[in-house]
């Protein structure tokens, strides 16, 4: 690295200025800022540490810090945060590693999109006075746990509820639930770890990013596969079909955590079926589901977190796989949107 030459950029004023614009810049324009003096080297250095230090920009309690034992030269990736699903954002730039005074995002709250379900029925939530039990309303179970008949879908407490954001009912809503770290990997790339033990059946995360219609979800894999034909590039495209209990409607969610999203974006497919699990999980009062991740088993600190992303494989021309299991089918799933 070229030492940057010592410059006169000591006006206070300045400085602090450069402090809170660098945390917006990506890795590009920061590495080419940062040799034009001293002063705004050592601001991108702090910047640097304090990124490696936390993938979630402090959207998360606990913060998911990157690994690189390969010491190539990618000491973090770089994307934009979102804790939650969020609607096709034209978002550009967010604040990442700076050392000023900004306050700590705050969750976004989940807001009822709609109070009217796919059957047309008005969707209400619970009016218990405690969902746990004991004190809920005529001493009945609260309605919204009730809701789980309806095959693979978990349901939750949410805004079309009485509760507020403690009720026990409300596992998934408070974001990345377990300590995780993002290591680095010469042939698969970053990769996702427990950074503590992880019992069977607990909620891990959610899988996070923008939601998208199919048009544009269909639009946008084409645009990836043709950068992917032009050199390595991953992306996050994510598409889930609930079928609904009648059989014959089925839900289509497409989630992008290419550009936006949050540490799900990480975990990596495993042939064996890995060891996660996923569940969509709806709240009352709000439309669309949420991908949910679980541990499919106990889980030990310093394991990788993987999980199945599909059993179809159309093209023999897919990328290799590097799941390391017996049964590694050697290209990873894919299908055509
Ligand atoms: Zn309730
Ligand atoms: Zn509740
Ligand atoms: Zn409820």
């Amino acid at each position: 690295m070229v030492e940057p030459k010592e410059c006169n950029f000591n006006d206070p004023l300045l400085l602090q200025c450069a402090d809170l614009i660098l945390p917006y810049l990506t890795p590009p324009e920061l590495a080419n800022i940062s040799i034009t003096c001293k002063s705004l080297f050592n601001i991108s250095t702090s910047i640097t540490l304090l990124r490696i230090s936390d993938a979630s920009r402090t959207f998360e309690n606990l913060p998911i810090p990157f690994l690189n034992p390969t010491l190539d030269h990618h000491p973090y990736s770089y994307f934009l945060y979102t804790p939650s699903l969020t609607l096709a954002s034209n978002l550009q730039r967010q604040f990442w590693g700076g050392t000023s005074v900004i306050s700590r995002p705050s969750r976004p709250v989940l807001e009822p999109v709609s109070v009217v379900d796919e059957f047309g029925r008005k969707v209400w939530g619970c009016v218990c006075e405690d969902c746990g039990g004991s004190g809920s309303g005529l001493g009945s179970e609260c309605g919204c746990l009730g809701l789980d008949g309806l095959g693979e879908l978990g349901s939750e407490c949410g805004p079309g509820c009485l509760c507020g954001p403690e009720c026990v009912n409300r596992f998934t809503q408070n974001g990345v639930a377990v300590r995780l770290k993002i290591v680095r990997d010469r042939r698969k790339g970053w990769c996702l770890y427990a950074d503590q033990f992880i019992r069977k059946g607990q909620f891990l995360f959610e899988y996070a990013g923008e939601l998208l219609t199919t048009k544009e979800a269909q639009r946008r894999h084409q645009h990836y596969d043709e950068l992917r034909s032009h050199g390595c590039f991953s992306s996050a495209l994510l598409v889930v079909r609930e079928h609904l209990p009648s059989g014959k409607a089925c839900l289509r969610l497409n989630i992008d955590a290419t550009r936006i999203g949050n540490v799900a974006r990480f975990v990596n497919h495993s042939c064996d079926g890995g060891n996660l699990s996923t569940k969509l999980v709806r709240s009352s009062g709000v439309l669309l589901p949420r991908l949910c991740f679980y541990a499919l088993k106990d889980i030990q600190e310093d394991e990788e977190l993987t999980f199945s992303y599909g059993e179809i494989r159309k093209r023999a021309d897919g990328l290799p796989c590097f799941c390391n299991s017996s049964s590694c089918f050697g290209i990873l799933p894919s299908e055509d949107t």
